[in-house]
């Protein structure tokens, strides 16, 4: 699996990336979020949507508000983790622009005012909820075979799939939905730049977490294990500090090998099924 790079963004600069869309990268740049989340400015007769404000910053804000003139018609949230929304309160101040998220938001102090539900269309992008990485995730298909695939699908990195709002059989049907669909132009994530020819980096993810379940059950062959005693042996090259995230993603894993009947836990114990 090759995840892409880019460069240091410009800051506070919108960046066209389709017809219509342009992306302005927040200054939260880290080892979970990349160069910084990423705020997308689609472009339609009433004014711009913006899909998800990002995290609070004044800074990032002003940009947003520079770049559209003001003419916010709405706001729109792939999903309600701290780098995606918590600049939502200011920015619906700053504009008055209605909030859409999914129905049920995963962090209740992120309501929508309408609250989306599996194929709601808004500007013209289609809602399509891909559970995994959060419950309350959706991305939004529009025009041309874009999709914004946010956290769900990301260029830099995989999702963090960490339970129990993570959910490991939900990701995985997440990404097939999207492979049974037919927009294959352009994938706009959460972090990162574009992804072009999406399907086939979909289809790697699958190879890729397939890989890492062959591993776990190869793991579990050896002998009953606690999650953390499996993540040194199959984490052993990487940094111990990304250990803890590391076995969140076991468990994830493990739990859907559960479900299919390939694994079974006693307490903190899990041998093969
Ligand atoms: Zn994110």
């Amino acid at each position: 699996m090759s995840f892409l790079t880019e460069p240091e963004p410009p800051r506070g600069v919108p960046m066209p990336v389709a017809p219509g869309i342009s992306r302005i990268v927040a200054p939260n740049p880290g080892p979970m979020t990349y160069r910084g989340t990423n705020t997308y400015l689609i472009e339609g007769d009433d004014g711009f949507s913006v899909l998800d404000p990002g995290p609070e910053s004044a800074v990032h804000l002003q940009a947003v508000l520079a770049a559209t003139g003001g003419r916010v018609a709405r706001i729109l949230f792939s999903h309600s983790h701290a780098d995606h929304v918590d600049g939502l309160p200011a920015m619906k101040a700053a504009t008055g622009a209605k909030v859409y998220g999914w129905h049920t938001p995963q962090d209740d102090r992120f309501e929508p005012d309408i609250g989306l539900s599996e194929g709601d269309v808004v500007a013209g992008w289609t809602a399509l909820h891909t559970p995994g990485h959060a419950a309350d995730h959706i991305c939004f298909a529009g025009p041309g075979g874009v999709v914004f695939s946010a956290d769900h699908v990301m260029s830099w990195s995989t999702s963090v799939v960490s339970p129990p709002n993570g959910n490991m059989t939900h990701y995985f049907e997440s990404l097939r939905k999207l492979l049974a669909r037919p927009d294959d132009t352009m994938y706009l994530p959460g972090h990162g730049p574009p992804i072009t020819r999406p399907h086939a980096f979909v289809r790697g993810l699958l190879v890729h977490r397939t890989q890492r379940e062959d591993a776990i059950l190869a793991c579990l062959a050896t002998g009953p294990k606690t999650p953390g005693e499996m993540v040194l042996v199959l984490y052993a090259q990487v940094d111990p500090r990304l250990h803890r995230m590391a076995e969140r993603s076991v468990v994830a894993h493990l739990e859907k090998l559960r479900d299919e009947g390939r694994a079974r836990a006693e307490g903190d114990i899990w041998r093969r099924g």
